[in-house]
C-alpha cells in the first residue's frame, strides 16, 4: 500500500486505522508506505507516532521538500515490497473499504486496476473539467477508461517495473501501462467529499496534464523513431513551400511576370525554410534517442526456450 501525502495530519489517523481493518481481510502480510512529499504541518511527527505504535506495518519515506505527487508515487514504488501494490490518496475521499473489490478484480485476470469514482464528491468545478478531460484523454489514447487520474489504484509489480513516473506522469500510468500491453481494469468505488484539510491542487492541474498527455503520446508513439513526427512535418511543409515557390518561378521565367507585388512568395521561401528546420530537428532527435535510449521497445510476458536434442545451451544467468 503506497499513500503520498501532502499536509494532511488531520486525516492519518483515521485512515491508518480504516487501512488495518481492512488489508488483512485481504493479505496474509501487508505494509503501508506514507510518503511525506514536504508537508509542512505535523503529518511526519503523526506518521512517526504511527510507525512506533505499528513498527511492522508501517514506513515512512520523507522528502526534504515537496517535489510533487508523480515523484512521492514513484518513491513509494521503490520502497514498497510486495507483489501487489495499492496507492491511495490520503485525505479519505477514497474509501479503503473498497479495497477489496480492487484485489477481487486484480485478481481477475487484470495487471492494473483504476478506480472509477462514479458519484465524485467534489465541486463542480473540478467534476466538469475532469470530465472533458476524462473524454479528451480516452479520445486520443483509445484507452477506455473513465477516470484517469484518480489516485486510487492496484498493481502487480511488473506493471511497475516497466513504468517511470515522473513529472506528471502519474496522470497517465494507465496509458503508459496499456501502450505496452498490460491489461487494465476498471471499478466503480465511493467517493466522499473531503473533510478534513485542503485540496492540493487548482485549476492550473489541466494544464499541465494537457501537456503532460502530449508528452505521453509523443513519448509512446515516437520516442524511438523521432523522424518519423519531424520527418512528416518537415516534408509536409517543405512540399507546400516548393510548390509555391516553383510555381512562382514558372510564372516569372517563363511568363516575365514580376514577382515583387507576390506576397506569397515570403510564404512560399517561409515554409521551406521550415521545413528543412522541421527535418533536421527530426535528425538531432534521432541522436537523442540513439544516445539516450533506456526503455525496451518491447515488454515480455513470459519466455519459453525449448531446447532439445541439441547440445546444452549455456544461458547467462542476467543478460543485461
Ligand atoms: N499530494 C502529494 N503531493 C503533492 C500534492 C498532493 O503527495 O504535491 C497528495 C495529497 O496529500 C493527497 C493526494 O496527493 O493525498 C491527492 O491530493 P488532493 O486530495 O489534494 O487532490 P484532489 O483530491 O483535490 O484531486
Ligand atoms: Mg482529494
Amino acid at each position: 500500500m503506497v499513500v503520498p501525502l501532502l499536509n494532511e495530519e488531520p486525516n492519518l489517523v483515521e485512515l491508518k486505522t480504516r487501512l488495518d481493518a481492512v488489508l488483512p481481510t485481504v493479505a496474509d502480510r501487508y505494509e503501508i508506505v506514507f510518503i511525506d512529499d514536504g508537508s509542512r504541518d505535523g503529518s511526519f511527527g503523526t506518521l512517526r507516532e504511527l510507525h512506533d505504535l505499528d513498527p511492522e506495518h508501517t514506513r515512512i519515506v520523507r522528502f526534504r521538500r515537496n517535489f510533487g505527487k508523480s515523484a512521492a508515487l514513484a518513491a513509494g514504488f521503490d520502497h514498497s515490497r510486495f507483489d501487489i501494490v495499492l496507492t491511495m490518496d490520503a485525505d479519505l475521499q477514497d474509501v479503503p473499504e473498497e479495497i477489496p473489490k480492487m484485489i477481487e478484480k486484480l485478481e481477475k485476470g487484470s495487471d492494473l486496476v483504476s478506480a472509477w469514482r462514479v458519484n465524485r464528491n467534489d465541486p463542480i468545478s473540478k467534476t466538469l473539467p475532469s470530465k472533458v478531460y476524462n473524454f479528451v484523454t480516452r479520445l486520443l489514447t483509445g484507452v477506455r477508461l473513465h477516470d484517469f487520474n484518480c489516485g486510487f489504484k492496484a498493481y502487480r509489480r511488473s506493471v511497475l517495473d516497466e513504468l517511470q513516473v515522473y513529472g506528471e506522469r502519474h496522470r497517465y500510468i494507465p496509458v503508459l501501462a496499456s501502450y505496452r500491453g498490460f491489461r487494465i481494469g476498471e471499478v466503480q468505488v465511493n467517493h466522499q467529499p473531503r473533510l478534513r484539510g485542503k485540496s492540493k491542487f487548482g485549476w492550473e492541474r489541466y494544464f499541465g496534464g494537457f501537456f503532460s498527455l502530449l508528452t505521453v503520446i509523443m513519448l509512446v508513439r515516437y520516442t524511438n523513431k523521432p523522424l518519423h513526427f519531424f520527418g512528416f512535418v518537415g516534408v509536409v511543409t517543405l512540399s507546400i513551400g516548393t510548390a509555391i515557390d516553383v510555381y512562382l518561378s514558372v510564372l516569372w521565367l517563363i511568363f516575365r511576370r514580376p514577382l515583387s507585388d507576390r506576397p506569397i512568395l515570403m510564404l512560399g521561401t517561409l515554409l521551406i525554410i521550415i521545413g528543412i528546420q522541421f527535418l533536421f530537428f527530426g535528425l538531432l532527435a534521432e541522436m537523442i534517442a540513439f544516445s539516450a535510449r533506456r526503455d525496451n521497445d518491447y515488454s515480455i510476458v513470459e519466455r519459453v526456450d525449448v531446447v532439445a536434442d541439441v547440445a546444452p545451451v549455456r544461458i547467462p544467468a542476467a543478460v543485461e
